[in-house]
């Protein structure tokens, strides 16, 4: 079995005859904090959901810390913490008395609970509030709550679905700090977080996992992504299968960030600037390769938000 927190395979859920996911595949780095990007109705949730065994899936399998959550919820769960929608707490229950409550509810002691409260209070950055009563907190508040009761039993896997959506600009705010902190301080954490907010996932995540209709689009290291800010990708349709030759030739001009084979096409990347493109489509014809379109490919964000408008 794979040292991957979690490995998604073939996940497929249904709705009569609406497909939510897709038969997606997609594995988590150990260690990664990931942002499951992608607009409302993507099948971010429905994926979460059953990653957490809120729902079920069709067919497919999902693997958490090697055991398939569809086969053994129990087991697979065991060292994963959660927050899926903000959890509805006793309003009279203390955030010190609702984390013994979770606790005990998850099989931990009273001596395991308490050695565990201060500490995820800091981190959470509700001491100041320990004695006070749940029904008084703002929703942030509740959220960061959330995210303590997540912390109980010291995780390596933590899921979060939204975790700031529906809070005020301040709510937010909290909590990507406390997401920051728990990102650099924890050794052995990987976090998964779902967002359809790009800047969010920049700001918070190591890795992008894209996803629309239910499919992962890609999936990658964040520096991949913003390392094409401000560079364009280009598909060029060539003549027969473009030869190595061809490709490193491409790859050898010097205003080309990269060039690949991408089935019978070539995959260039190249600088923003506005006349590299006509100097391209010259510089491929100089060197003898028949190619009759130069296509442009979205930037990330671009292709974010028209992904964006096709839902709204
Ligand atoms: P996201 O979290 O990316 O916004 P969801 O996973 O919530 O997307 O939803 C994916 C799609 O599945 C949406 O089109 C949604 O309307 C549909 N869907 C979600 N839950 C149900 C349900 N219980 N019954 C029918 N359709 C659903």
């Amino acid at each position: 079995m794979s040292d991957n927190p979690i490995e998604i395979v073939n996940l497929r859920k249904e709705y009569g005859k609406f497909t939510a996911v897709n038969d997606l595949n997609l594995t988590i780095k150990k260690n990664s904090f990931t942002g499951l990007l992608g607009p409302n109705g993507a099948g971010k949730s429905t994926t979460l959901k059953i990653l957490t065994h809120l729902i079920n899936a069709t067919s497919g399998e999902a693997y958490l810390n090697g055991i398939d959550v569809t086969k053994d919820p129990k087991g697979a769960l065991t060292n994963v913490g959660t927050v899926i929608e903000t959890p509805e707490f006793y309003p009279y229950l203390t955030p010190k008395e609702t984390f013994r409550y979770v606790g005990e509810l998850i099989g931990m002691n009273r001596e395991q609970i308490s050695a565990e409260t201060q500490e995820i209070l800091e981190k959470v950055k509700m001491t100041d509030w320990q004695d006070k009563r749940l029904g008084t907190f703002s929703k942030g508040m509740r959220q960061r709550i959330a995210l303590g009761q997540a912390l109980l039993n010291d995780p390596n896997i933590i899921i979060l679905d939204e975790p700031t959506s529906g809070l005020d600009p301040r709510g937010m705010a909290e909590i990507r700090e406390v997401l920051k902190n728990l990102r650099n301080d924890s050794k052995n954490l990987t976090i998964v977080m779902s967002s359809h907010i790009l800047p969010e996932v920049q700001d918070l995540c190591d890795r992008i996992a894209f996803i629309n209709h239910g499919t992962l689009l890609m999936d990658d290291d964040i520096s991949v992504f913003e390392s094409v800010e401000g560079a364009r990708s280009i598909i060029a349709k060539v003549d027969g299968v473009p030869t190595d030759e061809v490709i490193k030739q491409i790859d050898s001009l010097d205003y080309v960030i990269a060039a690949s084979r991408q089935g019978n096409d070539i995959a260039i990347t190249i600088g923003a600037d506005v006349g590299l493109r006509s100097r391209l489509f010259k510089d491929i014809a100089d060197l003898n390769i028949s190619c009759y379109e130069l296509a442009e490919e979205n930037a990330l964000e671009d292709n974010y938000l028209n992904l964006i408008k096709e839902r709204t």
